[in-house]
């Protein structure tokens, strides 16, 4: 079996699919492992570290994407600059594996079906006990809300901690996280550590616990409705709902000189949770990261990739955080996608069993057929609506 790792291309893509220390792991197990000619290198990670490895060191991408058996990748195929796709160079029967955004970009699965590709979304790995060493959309929130925290203390114009000094005593900051999951977690391990005061708030109650074990206050909105959909996520909740919680949330995010958004419904756009009269109440100074920025973002004015300074509030938008971090989110994304490789390969061969609700759920596309039916859905409404 050729596992092939391929350069990403699109701008602002950092990170690498697998990191040497896993090549050769998976080369001990037998693999071959080829690497596109400087695909590490925008993550640190360079040719001869993989060469070193056991990785075969290709220099022309068209024969990767031809002749891989399993072909890896952080983000989706990209056309190249002579205008072919990547997905065509692709042999029929391949493997592909990568954050494929079915339900974002759900023409490119179909393209996938129509190249007769296996691909793998490594976000619809099911969040289940058993599949969390290959749980990238884990791996890589964990990145994001770390790094959401750093990026709000280096714009807050303020000390985040506490200090008693022979010039006075500072205050610490008050940073209120929206949507407790993987990022906000870690949001607020991060702000705690740092030494904020921190609050929280997400419309699962299961979250609470977590929350305070963090040493956080759990900010609580009781809702007439049921918040959990399948799989632990959030639901759409009503208007009524959405209503309630910004009237409770509105004091927080006025009393607070960082608010961190991450929150988030699969396949939806972000709900608004910090709207443009709750940003007028804040105080001059104040920082917004919104880690939803780029499902719509979670606050009003919110600009994807921007940083817009509105009555005195800074609100941060960042686009791929985890790439800004590529040493530790390649590391944990390659473990991520071996094991995943381990998992679907045994005795040098494929074997896809479907009736694995792992494999079942991650792999998109097979043998000419869209396997995931949100994602026939959404493509027969699109179609029905042009
Ligand atoms: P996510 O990125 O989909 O959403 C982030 C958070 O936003 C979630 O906690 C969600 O409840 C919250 N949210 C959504 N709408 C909101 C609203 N209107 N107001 C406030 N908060 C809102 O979530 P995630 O971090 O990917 O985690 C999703 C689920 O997967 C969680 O239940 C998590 O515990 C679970 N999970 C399980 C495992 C495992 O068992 N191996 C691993 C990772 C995550």
């Amino acid at each position: 079996m050729k596992i092939a790792v391929a350069k990403e291309v699109e701008v602002g893509e950092r990170r690498v699919a697998l990191v040497p220390e896993i090549v050769a792991r998976l080369v001990k197990q037998g693999l071959e492992v080829w690497v596109e000619a400087g695909a590490g290198d925008r993550s640190f990670f360079d040719d001869t570290a993989y060469e070193a490895a056991g990785a075969k060191i290709i220099s022309n991408p068209d024969i990767l994407w031809k002749e891989a058996d399993i072909l890896l990748k952080v983000g989706l195929p990209q056309e190249r600059e002579d205008g072919r796709s990547e997905i065509d160079l692709l042999r029929e029967g391949a493997v592909l594996i990568g954050f494929l955004n079915p339900l974002g970009q759900p023409t490119v699965a179909q393209q996938l079906a129509e190249r007769k590709v296996t691909a793998f979304s490594i976000e619809m790995i099911p969040r289940t006990t058993r599949a969390q060493s290959m749980d990238a959309l884990s791996s890589q929130a964990s990145l994001a809300g770390y790094k959401a925290v750093l990026i709000a203390a280096a714009a807050l114009p303020k000390y985040f901690p506490m200090l008693t000094t022979a010039a006075g005593t500072i205050a610490p900051a008050k940073v209120f996280v929206m949507g407790a999951g993987v990022a906000g977690l870690q949001a607020i391990a991060t702000a705690r550590r740092l030494g904020a005061v921190v609050e929280a708030f997400d419309i699962r109650p299961a979250v609470k616990e977590e929350v305070q074990s963090l040493g956080a206050k759990f900010v609580e909105v009781q809702l007439q409705e049921d918040t959990v959909a399948a799989g632990g996520y959030a639901k759409e909740i009503s208007e009524a709902a959405k209503q309630r919680t910004q009237e409770v949330v509105a004091e927080h995010v006025k009393h607070s000189d960082v608010v961190i958004t991450t929150a988030q419904v699969p396949g939806k756009k972000a709900p608004i949770l910090v709207t443009e009269e709750m940003v007028a109440e804040m105080k001059p100074g104040s920082v917004i990261v919104d880690l939803a920025a780029e499902q719509g973002g979670n606050c009003a004015c919110t600009d994807p990739g921007k940083d817009v300074l509105w009555n005195g509030v800074t609100i941060i938008g960042p686009i791929n955080l985890p790439s800004s971090m590529p040493v530790h989110a390649s590391q944990l994304y390659a473990k991520n996608l071996a094991t995943l490789v381990q998992y679907l390969v045994k005795d040098n061969a494929l074997q896809l069993n479907f009736e694995d609700d792992i494999i079942n759920t991650a792999c998109i596309t097979h043998a000419g057929e869209i396997r995931n039916q949100r994602v026939r859905d959404i493509l027969a409404q699109v179609s029905t609506t042009v």
